[in-house]
């Protein structure tokens, strides 16, 4: 209970403007009376004013020849949801579990010569390079001065590397001709590995784990090919060789391969089979730019496929990449001796490679107590052993993208997939921006600053308007913030911070039976969806200079549409049918697609994140109030899968890192409860929830500023903003405790006077 869980029901009260406050608190009026005007929102227009002044409205959204037919048809409603096996009573706390399918990888053939210990070839293209190049010579002598000296500075660089990669499978027989999906689960296990979200790293030593390092690289499959066309990054070229080695054979269309994209612009991955026991082998930065890149065995790539054991967890890729970024093996390839050096002062002095899965300690070159760092991904160990870079790893590799390496990556300012919109957003790290209601639905906000909570603790801002629903915020850019409501006449309206001062409300037109839902995939653009009276979708865009739309995207809607853009020019909505089916609707870049029918009798609207490019993961509630999980994997969808719990708010789902997904939940209790997926399993299980305690009035409202960190809010018995916290390691201020924000909030969402129940409260709940 958030309240009196902390004790904190009267802390407060005293510091500036709080959301609601009566008149006698207008001591503060410097900040503007709820009824000031200016506002086009407080001007409670006659029913139809502002509609037929916007040029827009009424009309556009009421028409449109929507055919009902196309969301109701051909679903037998009762199927898929409400089944599962979930004994009612048994609650949001427990651990059991039921049936669902569950996510682990499916296996395949094509095992034949799956080498038993690790082997890479670097070494043997680094010695025939020296011996054949003086260029390459002359170029690794600069890079290791250059790195010197970058580590000697300290430097790092800010943000995320991201780095556009091409797979380019080459295939003799049709088993190497590996899956998307196989190509998919390595990029899942780089993006994890290279920011240190790998789940595995549980099994380094304490004596150790302080030198796990984020290296803050990130990597997708590339969206355009050399020629600016749409790609999907993956080539796929039949040849007539049976095995290759580490000749760079593959390498070349000439010789049976393909040749790469451009080595400077692009990762090039080449995926074939190796022979003589062969893993994989990357050439050092500095070498030919004809032949950078790395090459995988196809089944050492990937988790699934024809990945096989023990090095079926993408781990060689990894490693590989690794060397790609200029990493040197952990014992310095100096054979058995103690004279090698990795040129990493954090290392430990190793004497030769380690193999499959060793007990710690391993003590070589007198480095005892604690011995060799054979958790390294640079040592020889399989997959499963094989966790963790450290802090001086991570500076050499960052020190080769800013040098040789520059042209490679794409810095976003924020990162890989878009900033989800809401109520709480964050447009930069260690950011919160907070949006609420009033008692008297004007809007009012409040910020986290790195340091303290502006304008205070209790505090807030006011910022005008008689709001028919909660603020849904989006940013599409650091200091930047576009907040949109419906007014009373339930037209659309926005303001909008840009950097020094807020602007608005402006004016979009409408009549919107839902609130709106924002989404934005790129800089200066935004996507407002909303339903009309007819109760189909349309779709308003900002494209940085003008405002478009309404448009028209029909169907008869019972949720309110929930949005997600997992990339550039690229949106996915979804919505209840009348049959309480989800259906999904999606722009790909050029034409909308869908109605998709996903299933499903639903209780709740969805609710749908993206951890990564091509990867949608959908909650719902079914109608035993149990939860419902359904995926898309970049090639189909799955599920759904049961997750058991009886819930009384529609789920709040985010993701602060590839392949990780947060659920928060309100129980009959009205305590919060969560589950995460860890990117292997459901913690604390499938069906069971973490107890957060409170006691709470509104869904929650989640976001995350960075990986690893989640900030929760949600409103307690009292009406007022509570707040809490993971750092990364535990929550704030306690498992079950919350900090108190003052306020007394209408709400976080409103429903809307006059519309029927289901459409904003979502159904059922
Ligand atoms: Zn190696």
């Amino acid at each position: 209970m958030p309240r009196k869980a902390n004790g904190r029901a009267d802390k407060h009260r005293d510091e500036d403007r709080m959301p609601g406050e009566a008149p006698e608190s207008n001591a503060h009026a410097a900040n503007g009376q709820p009824t000031a005007n200016g506002m086009p929102m407080t001007a409670a227009p006659a029913a139809g004013t502002d509609m037929s002044s916007g040029g827009s409205p009424a009309a556009d959204m009421a028409g449109g020849g929507s055919p009902a037919a196309n969301m109701s048809g051909g679903t037998p409603s009762g199927l898929g949801m409400s089944g599962g096996g979930s004994p009612a009573g048994a609650g949001m706390s427990g651990g059991g579990t039921a049936g669902g399918a569950g996510m682990s990888g499916a296996t395949g053939d094509g095992r034949a010569e799956t080498p038993s210990r690790r082997q890479c070839g670097v070494m043997d293209v680094h010695r025939r390079l020296l011996s054949t190049s003086p260029e390459y010579a002359a170029a690794r002598s600069a890079l290791e001065t250059a790195t010197i000296d970058y580590v000697s500075r300290q430097e790092r660089f800010t943000g995320i590397a991201r780095i556009p990669v091409v797979v380019h499978v080459v295939w003799n027989t049709s088993a190497q001709n590996i899956s998307q999906a196989q190509i998919d689960s390595q990029i899942d296990v780089l993006n994890r590995d290279y920011r240190a979200t790998n789940p595995d790293t549980s099994i380094v030593p304490g004596v150790f784990s302080g030198l796990i390092a984020d290296a803050q690289v990130e990597f997708f499959l590339a969206t355009q090919d050399p020629n600016g066309n749409p790609t999907n990054g993956v080539t796929r070229t039949q040849t007539s060789v049976a095995t290759f080695t580490t000749d760079d054979k593959v390498k070349a269309t000439a010789t049976g391969g393909i040749d790469p994209w451009p080595t400077n612009k692009y990762l090039n991955i080449w995926v074939c089979q190796l022979g003589g026991g062969l893993l994989g082998y990357a050439q050092f930065p500095g070498g030919p730019a004809a032949t950078d890149g790395v090459v995988i065995l196809h089944s050492g790539f990937g988790t699934n496929g024809t990945a096989a054991a023990p090095f079926d967890l993408g781990r060689t890729t990894t490693h590989e990449v690794g060397h790609f970024f200029n990493l040197l093996h952990i014992w310095g390839d100096d054979g058995s001796g103690c004279s090698g050096s990795d040129e990493c002062a954090d290392t430990p002095n190793a004497a030769g490679p380690n193999f499959g899965v060793p007990t710690f300690p391993h003590v070589t070159c007198s480095n005892g107590p604690n011995g060799d760092l054979f958790y390294d991904y640079m040592d020889y160990t399989d997959d499963r052993g094989m966790v963790m870079f450290t802090n001086d790893q991570v500076t050499r590799m960052q020190a080769t993208i800013d040098t040789v390496r520059k042209d490679l990556p794409v810095f976003d300012t924020a990162r890989a997939t878009p900033e989800p919109a809401g109520s709480v957003v964050s447009w930069g790290a260690n950011r919160l921006d907070a949006f609420v209601l009033g008692t008297d639905l004007a809007m009012y906000h409040k910020w986290w600053d790195g340091s303290a909570w502006g304008p205070s603790v209790a505090g807030y801002e006011y910022q005008g308007g008689i709001c028919m629903s909660a603020p849904e915020v989006a940013s599409w850019a650091p200091n930047r913030l576009d907040a949109f409501v419906l007014g009373t006449d339930r037209a659309l309206y926005h303001k909008w911070w840009d950097g020094a001062s807020w602007n608005g409300y402006e004016y979009l037109g409408g009549i919107c039976m839902s609130p709106p839902r924002l989404a934005t995939w790129g800089p200066d653009r935004l996507d407002a969806f909303v339903l009309g009276t007819d109760r189909a979708l349309y779709h308003k865009w900002w494209d940085g200079s003008s405002w478009n739309g309404y448009e028209y995207l029909g169907g008869i809607c019972m949720s309110p549409p929930e949005v997600v853009a997992w990339g550039p020019d690229r949106l996915d909505a979804f919505v209840l049918g009348t049959d309480n089916a989800v259906y999904h609707k999606w722009w790909d870049g050029s034409s909308w697609n869908g109605y998709e029918y996903l299933g499903g009798v639903c209780a709740s609207p969805p609710r749908v994140v993206a951890w990564g490019p091509n990867r949608l993961d959908m909650f719902v509630i079914g109608t035993d109030s149990a939860l419902y999980h359904k995926w898309w994997d970049g090639s189909a969808w799955n599920g759904w899968e049961y997750m058991g719990g009886i819930c009384t708010t529609a789920p709040t789902v985010v993701s602060w890192g590839s392949d990780r997904l947060d659920v928060f939940l309100l129980g009959t209790d009205s305590a919060l409860y969560h589950k995460w997926w860890d990117g292997s399993a459901w913690g604390p299980s499938l069906t069971g929830y973490e107890y957060m305690g409170g006691i709470c009035t509104d869904e929650p409202r989640v976001v995350s500023w960075d990986t690893n960190r989640l900030d929760v809010f949600v409103t307690g018995t009292d009406k007022q903003l509570y707040h809490k916290w993971w750092d990364g390691s535990a929550w704030g201020p306690s498992v079950t405790g919350y900090e108190a924000l003052g306020g007394v909030i209408s709400d976080f969402k409103v429903t809307i006077p006059e519309s029927p129940a289901a459409i904003g409260q979502g159904v059922g709940i």
